[in-house]
């Protein structure tokens, strides 16, 4: 009974025992940090190579871009240019079907290369022993014609920032443009066709024997699309 009638009285003698706290000191701000140096990443550079070093994402000079005209009849300014490769990407020259493709033919509006980059990112987290997306051209740096008379079967569009190709992942996860529709991984392929819809994409191409799909009034398909998909994004600056 003692010991019960000790503790009711307890908090009420706590709570006038308790300290007062001291003022806290004022600390001096701290001198201005340097520049951080662009992070270092690993990322695979083919089956089983891997590279470390600062991201090539890290050196795209990012500038507001213009599409001007339209995809088959236009021009690009100030265009960004991809990198050769990235982190989760690579290019890949459609003419001869081996080599990074030139950088003269991987310029696109700022939305685009973001886009690119992103979906790129997305689906490497999704699927990470996927291979990287394999992406063809874009436009050349100040758009305009990209015809046959640049090597290979050409395009149409292209012209003013706002296409780029990008192969469908192959089944065997080779980084290399598939020469057959049955190398196709369809299921990768189809999430690579739903990233770009959600990602805003104006149309997304895609072949006739190839399955894919979407809502209608953005994924279309469109002969010669059975090896690639071709995206076309909105004109107008970053979203
Ligand atoms: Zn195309």
């Amino acid at each position: 009974m003692a010991l019960l009638a000790a503790l009711t009285v307890l908090p009420a003698t706590a709570a006038w025992a308790l300290p007062v706290t001291p003022p806290v000191p004022t600390i001096p701000p701290a001198p201005p940090a340097p520049p951080a140096p662009p992070a270092l990443v690993v990322r695979r550079v083919g089956p089983g190579v891997l590279e470390a070093g600062p991201p090539p994402e890290a050196s795209i000079v990012w500038r507001r871009s213009r599409a001007l005209g339209r995809p088959n009849h236009g021009r690009l300014v100030r265009g960004v240019e991809l990198p050769a490769a990235g982190t989760h990407l690579v290019t890949v020259d459609p003419v001869t079907g081996k080599g990074r493709n030139p950088a003269w033919r991987r310029n696109g509006t700022d939305r685009l290369v973001r886009v690119l980059l992103r979906v790129a990112e997305g689906y490497a987290a999704a699927h990470p022993d996927a291979p990287r997306l394999v992406v063809g051209d874009l436009s050349r740096p100040r758009g305009g014609r990209f015809g046959r008379e640049y090597g290979g079967d050409g395009h149409r569009s292209h012209q003013n920032g706002l296409d780029a190709d990008v192969f469908y992942p192959r089944r065997d996860g080779l980084e290399r443009i598939p020469t057959r529709v049955a190398q196709v991984d369809r299921r990768l392929a189809q999430d690579l066709v739903d990233r770009f819809v959600r990602a805003g994409a104006e149309y997304v191409f895609v072949g006739p024997r190839t399955g894919l799909h979407g809502p209608p009034k953005v994924v279309m398909t469109l002969a010669n699309h059975d090896d690639h998909l071709h995206v076309r994004v909105r004109p107008g600056s970053r979203r």
